[in-house]
């Protein structure tokens, strides 16, 4: 097996930065690549979260003029991680969220502050640096989108391949045309078939373009997002790349999300002792003050609290669960007026309902493990990772049938228990009627004990590492690696 050399280009990465799903991906990616023969090094701008990790970096390169002025490009080892990090304290040295200021709005030069990273990606799969020449350069999102536009439209000589990840189509990168000049691009690039998006610039858009592959988190989302209803505004120039793209599945972290090494945990947990997840249902009954009771149905949520992930749906089947019996354990943050509903309606269910607003990894560790069902009624879902925590905790989870969620669980229907499948239940449309019929069938499915037991011990043992997903990877990058090198 040849080794193929890789750069990676984001703008989080855990576990020195991280906002979301992207950064997990992006740290976990490097490690499971290794195994494949991928040596993958990491460009991230250098916030202060990154400069503070940085241990005897060594500078390999100095840019003149990115956009927004000079940089340093720093080669560091850190958290098993290989990275380089593009060094302007005038773009990056800002504390707080790598996208918003304290005020909450988006950074007012963001465009300069992802062009130059861009710029700096591209200049190294051009070969500028001399310590690492990559054959493939993959982008992650709207922050690395211009990589294939400063290829294609800027500087000469040997050049790597390009791959873009949509890992959310919904954040796309979009800033007036007028800032083309301060970005460095010729006026050529702003065409249908370069970075002009509905008269503007449009990051993402001219990644979607331009890059020689374009993958995105889940097959099922890869079909979505060529459609208007789930294109976002960019289904067709999606549709016109369809022949490039493709959908590789997330997976998690597995040693983080091991139950039976899980220090957040009253008791360690496995698929061949699923009986002992009864103790972390009453460590959880216990600390979220509801009525501690094995009979009660317990399910959980832990979501952002966005209109993305339909959760305004759940308070319409409150009386339904109220009606069964169960219980639910929410964790989320979010939209304010969806907070302060469900701390409302917990509130009138005392026992019975508990919502912590706010985000708290240990607590999920523990509703995930305590729970009997996990509710995910996400209007779209380009992965999800929250169903596949939820899958190998023994949580069976109820999801809406978009995205990565189609593709993860699978619907624990008349003939997929027939036939010995199924480790959850899907339900569509995503109305709150399907929610309360999904909810329904778990009731259904949970008197049961036996086909239950059958079904979580399905979830628990389904393959959710990044083995798998790495591998995919590994082969997309050998396919645009050139024949000559092989
Ligand atoms: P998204 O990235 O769209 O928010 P994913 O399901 O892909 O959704 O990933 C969400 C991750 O964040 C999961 O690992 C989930 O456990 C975690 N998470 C979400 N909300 C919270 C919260 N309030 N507290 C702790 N962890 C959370």
């Amino acid at each position: 097996m040849t080794t193929v050399d890789v750069l990676s280009v984001a703008s989080e990465i855990y576990p020195l930065v991280k906002t979301g799903g992207l950064a997990d991906v992006v740290g976990a990616l490097p490690k499971a690549l290794a195994a494949e023969g991928v040596r993958m090094r990491t460009l991230v701008p250098g916030y202060p979260e990154v400069m503070l990790a940085l241990h005897g970096a060594a500078e390999v390169h100095a840019f003149a003029d990115l956009p927004g002025g000079p940089a340093r490009l720093l080669a560091t080892h850190v958290a098993g991680l290989d990275l380089l990090v593009l060094d302007a304290p005038p773009l990056y040295a800002r504390s707080g969220n790598p996208y918003t200021g304290p005020d909450g709005k988006d950074w007012p030069d963001n465009a300069l502050r992802f062009g130059a990273l861009a710029a700096a990606g591209a200049a190294i799969a051009r070969g500028t640096v001399a310590a690492f020449r990559p054959e493939v350069v993959h982008g992650h999102d709207w922050q690395a989108g211009l990589v294939s536009a400063y290829m294609r439209y800027s500087g000469d000589g040997p050049r790597a391949a390009s791959i873009l990840t949509v890992h959310n189509l919904a954040f796309q990168g979009q800033f007036p045309r007028d800032l083309l000049g301060a970005l460095q691009l010729p006026a050529a690039s702003l065409s249908v078939d370069g970075i002009e998006y509905y008269g503007s610039i449009g990051f993402l858009k001219g990644g979607l373009a331009l890059a020689d592959r374009i993958t995105t988190v889940s097959p099922t989302y890869a079909w979505e997002i060529r459609t208007p209803e789930g294109g976002m505004g960019l289904d067709g120039v999606l549709r016109q790349r369809a022949d490039v793209l493709s959908g590789i599945i997330n997976g998690i972290d597995i040693d983080v999300w091991d139950p039976a090494n899980d220090p957040h945990l009253r008791q360690p947990f496995d698929a061949k002792r699923p009986a002992l997840r009864a103790a972390n249902k009453a460590a959880l009954q216990e600390r979220l003050g509801l009525a501690v009771d094995p009979g009660a149905f317990l399910f959980g949520v832990v979501s952002r609290l966005t209109w993305q992930k339909g959760l305004d749906l759940l308070p319409g089947v409150l009386p339904a669960l109220d009606a069964m019996g169960a219980q639910l354990a929410l964790l989320g943050a979010g939209d304010p007026a969806l907070e302060k509903r469900f701390a409302d309606a917990a509130s009138r269910r005392p026992g019975r309902m508990a919502a912590v607003i706010g985000y708290d990894e240990a607590l999920a560790h523990q509703i995930q493990a305590g729970i009997d069902a996990l509710l995910m009624p996400s209007r779209f879902e380009p992965c999800g990772l929250t169903q596949l925590c939820a899958l190998r905790y023994g949580a069976v989870p109820v999801v809406a049938r978009v995205g990565g969620l189609v593709d993860t669980v699978v619907d624990a229907n008349e003939m997929a228990l027939a036939a010995g499948a199924g480790t959850g239940v899907q339900f569509a449309p995503v109305t709150a009627e399907q929610l309360l019929f999904a909810v329904q069938r778990i009731g259904t499915l949970a008197r049961d004990r036996v086909q239950w037991r059958r079904i979580q011990h399905r979830a628990m043992t389904t393959d959710v590492g990044w083995a798998r997903p790495a591998r995919r990877y590994a082969a997309l990058y050998r396919e645009l690696v050139p024949h000559r090198r092989r």
